[in-house]
């Protein structure tokens, strides 16, 4: 039941239809980034701001493969809609815990769809007075070009699916996976 050569599915693979990024992937794709986002910020130290509870595999394997100093916050927004699908409508469910003006912040994020809590939540950092502000995503689906956001890192563009793995839930199921993949329809329904 285990998809080949995927390593420890945790006694999820039989909900998992088909694979979408492998663990391997997914970390070679974390070291591309994280070379680029050395560069671009040679010298400086980075705050980085996870998005719970989405991002925190992403945050942990990203701060490590970076070779810059850096902090690292958290904040958890929870957007008004149903569980796969987001109205833009956010509300802080935990904030930062410090002032971030002057600071070189760069949010983490597991996936953008709509775009409409990054929207949000940018315009909510950029009030804050940060020296600068960027945003890196794992991953992100074809609607996100309907919204005016811009994020300047991405790893993968994935189509319009529902996945999980990689920090990414359903029903708070699956975050724990290495990889990424989407479910078998009977999932959902029982
Ligand atoms: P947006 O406001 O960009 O539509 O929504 C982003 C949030 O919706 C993500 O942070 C994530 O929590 C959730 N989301 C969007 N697409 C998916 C998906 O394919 N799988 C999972 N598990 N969550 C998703
Ligand atoms: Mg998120
Ligand atoms: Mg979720």
């Amino acid at each position: 039941s285990t998809p080949a050569g995927l390593g420890p599915d945790h006694g999820y693979g039989p909900d998992i239809d088909h694979v979408l990024l492998s663990e391997q992937q997914i970390q070679g794709k974390i070291t591309e980034l994280a070379d680029r986002i050395a560069r671009d910020y040679e010298g400086r130290e980075v705050l980085l701001v996870g998005v719970l509870k989405g991002a925190v595999l992403f945050m942990s394997d990203f701060a490590r493969a970076l070779r810059l100093p850096t902090q690292m916050e958290f904040m958890a927004v929870s957007s008004y809609g149903s569980s796969t699908s987001s109205s833009g409508v956010v509300r802080i469910l935990k904030d930062l815990d410090r002032d971030i003006s002057g600071m070189d912040v760069l949010v983490l994020e597991d996936i953008i769809d709509s775009g409409l809590t990054l929207s949000w939540l940018l315009k909510n950092l950029g009030s804050r007075r940060p020296a600068s502000l960027e945003v890196c995503a794992l991953l992100r689906k074809p609607d996100a070009i309907k919204v005016e956001v811009p994020v300047r890192y991405v790893g993968f563009d994935i189509p319009n699916e529902f996945v999980v793995g990689y920090g990414l839930d359903y029903a708070e199921r699956y975050r724990d996976l290495p990889y990424i993949g989407t479910l078998k329809p009977q999932v959902y329904s029982t």
